[in-house]
């Protein structure tokens, strides 16, 4: 058995498809047959363009011809005679295998537009690059795993997710995921929770244990996995699953209630969304709301910037679909473990200190205006909330608000209209803006708590680090004592304070939550109507004394053993 952190709820039973990103090793040979290796050159560049048409229609069915042009793009660097005659040329002159001789020429493009100074050229490295790959990979047998296009039901196990394979997979056909690196909080975790696909992270080298075919058992939720068990525990997890299953069926019947305690206080229980194809989960799960939309992944998997209509069709459809419900769509979010492979950006020692989301923004006024444009048109179709991540200082909010401002001058001159009712707030995940909340407050109209940030950066935890996961604890008091703050010091000025990270969702933390007056809940929306059951039955003024006392408390563990003996 292995055990990782338990990342998306739901039990997995199924075969393991196992994803490896496997070493090309390219070594140089002579070949006798010249011809035949011309013949498994070609073979090879036709093998790819053929699976490089077929994702293409896909993506054009699904996702837009925006993205199938990409995938266009890849197909024509594969008719370029620059690089494939150059290949046959090398081949026949050298007698040198195609591997090795397709790698030296494409290696030399890539080399050359990546050299270049003009940003469209730069881009075309990459697409050589993918392309190569694609085609080293059918000269050399290493399977391509097309996800978009699964023959069975399969658990994927691989060592990371990125978004491109989230966005492209059969959902129907994946019944979970488990992967070697990343905690609750990290990107793919939260992708599986958007999904409602269970998933285990951080199980470090689960991709040397198993193999394509073999069977697998998880728990979502406790972090447990079994490879091929034997047939009772198989009946164990099936019985598991009844269960789970069960009991999401029966919280159907809080769809449509009130989100409020016995008592009669009245909070807000909104999702966490990447993408407008969210939207169905938020409707699904009753969402009163989005606390949290995460605009990077509009930016990422791309070979550019979106343009500003691009993304006022992205928010506009959010808006409209939930409208008149408040939709908090926070400004990019970009550089920690979230990375825009066309902004070329320096290599960092500490990219979650680095430059990043706001600060990045502040630098590249562009791309900031673009977004701040696209969401104030937007905010005709809607109830907009505009949120600014990752501020440490009440300079860097005067500044974000100021370029706000200069936006909506640009849009007044222009004759363009936008809400004049779009409250502007800020997320707190910086212990430095907890602690001046007081004076932050006077200038927002809201807060929303990122605790995923708040804990790596009060306690300095890397959220991704599976070796020191168990020093990332939200029942450190120290967290708690800032939420505190947070909330008592927006509530001061009069200022609604919410939270949309982790631990919004987490029903071990809910009851203190509520005691410590939070307004509003944003949580991944697969937690939602769990959420509304749990505050359904806590009474506001009990949780109150509750929390108060776990406040006096000086550690993780007696807190935590605390609310375990209240509410046993
Ligand atoms: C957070 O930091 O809590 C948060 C919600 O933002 P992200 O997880 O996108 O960093
Ligand atoms: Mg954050």
């Amino acid at each position: 058995m292995f055990k990782g952190n338990g990342a998306s709820p739901g039990v997995g039973i199924g075969k393991v498809l196992l994803l490896k990103h496997e070493e090309m090793n390219i070594q140089k040979k002579i070949v006798q047959d010249v011809d035949g290796e011309e013949k498994r050159f070609l073979d090879a560049v036709q093998i790819s363009k053929s699976e490089l048409e077929k994702v293409k229609e896909k993506a054009l069915r699904e996702l837009g011809e925006d993205k199938a042009e990409i995938f266009g793009a890849h197909i024509m660097v594969l008719e370029d005679p620059e690089l494939i005659d150059a290949t046959v040329n090398k081949i026949k002159e050298e007698s040198v295998n195609a591997e090795y001789a397709f790698k030296e020429i494409s290696d030399m493009f890539i080399g050359i537009f990546e050299n270049m100074d003009n940003e469209y050229m730069k881009e075309r490295a990459a697409d050589i690059k993918d392309v190569s790959n694609r085609v080293l990979r059918t000269l050399l047998g290493i399977e391509v795993v097309d996800l978009s296009n699964l023959d069975e039901e399969v658990i994927l196990v691989t060592n990371d997710l990125t978004p491109s394979d989230t966005a492209t997979m059969d959902k129907n056909k994946v019944l979970g995921f488990l992967t070697n690196i990343g905690g609750k909080t990290s990107h793919t975790a939260i992708m599986a929770r958007t999904l409602e696909i269970p998933a285990v992270v951080g199980l470090k080298d689960v991709t040397d244990k198993v193999k394509s075919g073999d069977f697998i058992v998880f728990n979502g939720e406790t972090g447990d996995v079994v490879l091929n068990p034997d047939e009772n525990t198989i009946n164990e997890y099936r019985k598991l699953k009844e269960e789970f299953d069960k009991n999401r069926k029966e919280l159907e019947k809080y769809k449509g209630k009130e989100s409020k305690t016995l008592d009669g206080r009245h909070v807000e229980l909104a999702g966490n969304i990447g993408t407008p194809n969210d939207i169905e989960g938020l409707i699904k799960n009753d969402a009163e709301g989005v606390g949290l939309y995460r605009t990077e992944f509009l930016y990422m998997d791309r070979d550019d910037f979106p343009s500003e209509d691009e993304q006022f069709e992205s928010y506009k459809a959010v808006l409209e679909a939930m409208n008149p419900k408040p939709i908090v769509i926070r400004t990019l979010d970009i550089g920690g473990d979230k990375e825009l492979s066309y902004l070329k950006m320096d290599k960092e020692m500490n990219p979650f200190l680095g430059y990043r989301a706001i600060r990045l923004c502040l630098d590249r006024k562009d791309i900031f205006k673009t977004q701040l444009r696209a969401l104030l048109r937007a905010s005709m179709y809607g109830n907009l909330r505009i949120m600014f991540p990752m501020i440490s200082s009440l300079e860097e909010l005067l500044e974000a608000k100021n370029i706000l401002e200069e936006v909506k001058t640009d849009l007044d001159r222009e004759n363009i209209s936008y809400s004049k009712d779009v409250q502007v707030g800020m997320m707190i995940e910086v212990p430095s803006a907890a602690i001046i909340s007081d004076i932050l407050a006077k200038h927002v109209d809201f807060f929303s708590i990122g605790t995923n940030d708040l804990i790596q950066y009060t306690c300095a935890v890397d959220r991704m680090n599976e070796k020191i996961h168990n020093l990332y604890n939200p029942f450190n008091p120290a967290v708690l004592r800032l939420i505190k703050l947070v909330i008592d010091n927006g509530h001061k000025e009069g200022k609604w304070v919410g939270m949309c990270g982790e631990v919004a969702g987490d029903k071990r933390l809910i009851p203190m939550l509520i005691g410590m007056g939070l307004d509003e809940f944003s949580m991944s929306p697969i937690s939602i109507l769990p959420a509304r059951k749990l505050i359904n039955s806590l009474s506001y003024e009990e949780m109150k004394k509750i929390s108060d006392e776990a406040l006096k408390l000086a550690t993780a563990d007696e807190i935590q053993e605390y609310l375990k003996k209240v509410f046993a």
